[in-house]
């Protein structure tokens, strides 16, 4: 008998991602009809079907058991890819965009990225954390349990280290798992006008050194707009010199190099990519680098050209979904919201996008041997959607379907509201 102080039981579908993992788990997405599952402390235990649950499991006196009285339950969603430590906003741009008065580009010489970086320079360490810790509950609330977080917004070393601050802190706090990644190499700051080289040298030998302690990552913006492929190349080998990992933003905004220097690097993931030839498809294939869309981002510039997702799933390539919640380009936290236009606009399955934002994301930030499927072993992270099937998610569009969440085996989320747990749980590694 296993032990357990946690129990989910009368589970219409249980999602669980991972298939093979019992025997009766059906299509890819290792869907168990009135499922069941088990954790001890923070992690998994036991999966199954609900009548295997009391001959597999003995619960512990004081355990936890939920009912979900037939609904639908998901791994928490990883989400490879935000920004939340930011203050301010660009409204305005999202209106001028809508009435194609400007382009993206536009805005990045008129403003941009840097109305942002103002706001966040101007911003104490605390309110930026107060700010990043009432995000973190929303993504909770829409039934994301693990984030890939950016800096960006400070672009000074002292601004970068505070962003980076927070988010250290941010994962001593809050029960969101966040994985921080260092994206000093965001955009060249305005105060250093056609200087990039300048940037990138101090970005390089004083910045990430100093930066290293804190964070996981190391990220990149190769495009037009942004760093040449020789900058970015710099800041990547500089990162691997220090032990980080790598992730890069590439081909957003038009075709270029940035793709084929992430595979070429081992970066984890490459992010954006909507803008790829048949080479950098083939590099993706052929590499170990995971392709991360953001249809949230198209969408919100008002863009009609979308990530080539069906060439890559069909050519074998391993994609990724993710907000890119940020106040410029993507201002949502609703990973189910970037499902329905995973389907919609990408032409993905819906199997596939939820296999998208799970498994595969967790393995874009290096989490993948924890997080993104329900398995023994991994942390008990999952959320309950007050549908039947899954299938409803996408095609329920613009809705929080999530009712309540856990995270690390605790009730964190129930009935859309945030439920005071004790501290501390989550740990992003
Ligand atoms: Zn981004």
């Amino acid at each position: 008998m296993i032990e357990a102080d946690f129990a989910l039981f009368n589970v219409d579908e249980l999602v669980t991602v991972a298939p093979g993992c019992h025997a009766e788990a059906r299509g890819d997405l290792g869907v168990i009809a009135r499922g069941a599952l088990a954790a001890q402390g923070t992690d998994i235990v036991w999966v199954g079907p609900m009548d295997e649950l009391h001959d597999a499991v003995r619960l512990t006196p004081d355990a936890t058991v939920v009912n979900t009285h037939g609904r639908t339950v998901l791994p928490g969603f990883v989400d490879p890819h935000t920004h939340p430590v930011f203050a301010g906003d660009r409204a305005a741009d999202f209106y001028r965009r809508a009435l194609n008065d400007e382009g993206y580009l536009d805005q990045l010489e008129s403003g941009g990225i840097m109305a942002t970086v103002k706001a966040t320079r101007e911003k104490s360490e605390d309110a930026l954390l107060d700010l990043a810790y009432q995000r973190a509950d929303v993504f909770l609330r829409y039934g994301t349990t693990s984030i890939q977080a950016k800096t960006g917004y400070g672009l000074t070393k002292n601004d970068e280290l505070k962003c980076l601050r927070v988010l250290n802190r941010l994962q001593h706090l809050h029960v969101l798992k966040i994985v921080p990644a260092f994206l000093g190499a965001h955009v060249v700051p305005s105060d250093y006008g056609d200087n990039a080289d300048a940037y990138v040298e101090g970005l390089t030998s004083d910045w990430l050194p100093a930066a290293q302690p804190h964070a996981q990552f190391v990220d990149v913006w190769c495009d037009e707009g942004a760093f040449t492929e020789r900058q970015c190349r710099r800041v990547m080998r500089a990162a691997q010199d220090l032990g980080l990992r790598l992730t890069a933003h590439a081909n957003e905004m038009g075709y270029g190099p940035g793709v084929r220097l992430a595979v070429e690097m081992r970066s984890s993931s490459v992010d954006h990519v909507v803008y790829l030839d048949d080479d950098d498809i083939e590099a993706l294939v052929k590499g170990d680098t995971v392709a991360v869309l953001l249809p949230g981002t198209t969408f919100a510039l008002a863009s009609d050209v979308y990530a080539p997702a069906r060439r890559l799933i069909d050519a074998g390539a391993t994609v990724a979904l993710g907000t890119d919640f940020n106040p410029g380009t993507s201002y949502t936290q609703n990973m189910q919201l970037i499902l329905t236009l995973a389907v919609l606009k990408l032409g993905m399955s819906p199997e596939e996008a939820i296999t998208a934002a799970t498994v595969h994301a967790a393995r874009a930030i290096g989490l993948d041997g924890r997080v993104g499927s329900l398995e023994p072993g991994k942390y008990c992270d999952f959320s309950i959607y007050c549908v039947g099937s899954y299938r409803e998610i996408p095609y329920h569009y613009g809705m929080n379907l999530v009712e309540s969440v856990v995270a690390c085996g605790e009730v964190v989320v129930r009935e859309g509201q945030m439920v005071t747990v004790p501290f501390p749980l989550a740990r992003s590694s």
